[in-house]
């Protein structure tokens, strides 16, 4: 079965909020191998949230929508969703006593309005939102021979997510007996186009597990991806082409973490070999430790940061010569140098890492240029 998402939201066409639903959405249903073909996103209009949702239908065996389920007359998803099934909107007790639970919740007085909360289409498994007043459905039906589902979850991302999470999937994962789970393969010091060439044959000859490379700045991703029925499969039919990928890149130049940031290999890394680090930092201002520090147990290894952006600072707390200051500049060899093996002797660590160049956007000349970066490692 495939699926389309719909978003309703006229702050979303205009730019005004992320669709970080469709995504978490998408996301989900990859997981559990359901196909999106296509999301699609339509304004708070009754006209072309029927227009939208028949045209969902069309093309796709299951809808999911999110939005468009308050209690102002322009909600009216669940009410397109009936007559798509050709079927009527019924009173459904619980869900009124949900949505006035949730107002006494809040100590608000109950709207009249909001009694069209607790009208679902006739036959749809009504789904309780511990999150927010509107409940979400599942509609299924055969409409003309072909079974179709329409799910229904309010706007809200903190709303949908348990919903999508705590009900959706475990609904829609009988529809599917497969799942997919990927892991990323980072490339350094290869270009993209030059990487892609070295897999070229293997990029066009594999099916299962697929290879797609992945945009990143400063590195190339490879997201291997695999279908089978259970997770421990997927990896086992990804080690092979894993293990074929870093032999080709060599093993300095390609690895494999989870979250493919190279911050979180150089910290297993260093953790793994017991090696512990300061760094010094100038262009980054403190970048280089904060992305270090967020990766657990890091502080075993990570011993200092110094933010040392004056000539002043380079000088007294990293020991930089004033001299090499004078003769070569702040922004160069010889100073980053000097920071990386200062920042490793004021912190007694192993090694020092430091960071010197021009950001821009002023600062810049002809001999050094805004972007010139220098960065050492002792
Ligand atoms: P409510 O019951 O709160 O009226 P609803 O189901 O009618 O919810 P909307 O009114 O469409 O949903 O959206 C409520 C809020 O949820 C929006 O203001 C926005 O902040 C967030 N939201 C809606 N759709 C999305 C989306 N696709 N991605 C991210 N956030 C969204």
């Amino acid at each position: 079965m495939n699926a389309e998402i719909l978003c309703v939201g006229t702050e979303l066409l205009h730019g005004d909020i992320v669709n970080t639903n469709a995504q978490y959405i998408s996301k989900k249903l990859a997981e559990i191998a359901i196909d999106v073909h296509y999301q699609s996103v339509v304004g708070d209009n009754p006209g072309r949230i029927k227009k939208c949702l028949g045209v969902a239908f069309s093309r796709a065996d299951i809808v999911i929508c999110t939005g468009g389920l308050g209690p102002t007359q322009d909600d009216i998803t669940k009410e397109v969703l009936a007559e798509y099934f050709n079927t009527e909107m019924v009173y459904d007790e619980e869900s009124y006593q949900h949505v006035k639970k949730m107002y006494s919740h809040f100590r608000k007085d109950f709207p009249k309005n909001n009694m069209r909360q607790a009208y679902f289409p006739k036959g749809s498994v009504i789904l309780d939102n511990p999150n927010g007043t509107a409940n979400a459905c599942i509609m299924k039906g055969d409409i003309e021979g072909k079974t179709q589902i329409g799910i229904l979850l309010p706007g809200p991302p903190k709303e949908m997510g348990p919903l999508m999470d705590n009900e959706v999937v475990p609904y829609l994962k009988q529809f599917s007996n497969q799942v997919v789970y990927g892991e990323k393969l980072v490339v350094v010091n290869i270009g993209e186009s030059a990487a892609e060439e070295m897999i070229l044959d293997l990029v066009k000859k594999q099916t299962n597990p697929t290879i797609a490379p992945y945009a990143s700045a400063g590195k190339v991703i490879f997201r291997i991806t695999a279908k089978a029925e259970s997770k421990d499969k997927c990896i086992e039919m990804i080690d092979p082409v894993k293990e074929e990928l870093i032999k080709r890149f060599g093993r300095n130049n390609a690895y494999v973490t989870e979250t493919g940031k190279v911050e979180d290999r150089t910290a297993e890394l260093l953790l793994e070999k017991n090696i512990t680090i300061a760094v010094a930092e100038s262009l980054t201002g403190g970048l280089v430790a904060s992305r270090l520090v967020s990766y657990p147990g890091i502080s075993k290894v990570l011993k200092e940061g110094f933010v040392t952006y004056s000539n002043e600072a380079k000088m007294n707390t990293l020991h930089v010569n004033r001299d090499t200051l004078a003769e070569y500049g702040a922004v160069s060899e010889e100073t980053a140098k000097e920071m990386a093996y200062g920042a490793a002797q004021t912190a007694g660590t192993d090694i020092g890492v430091s960071t010197t160049g021009i950001a821009g956007p002023d600062g810049g000349t002809e001999e050094k240029p805004v972007g010139l970066f220098y960065a050492c490692v002792y």
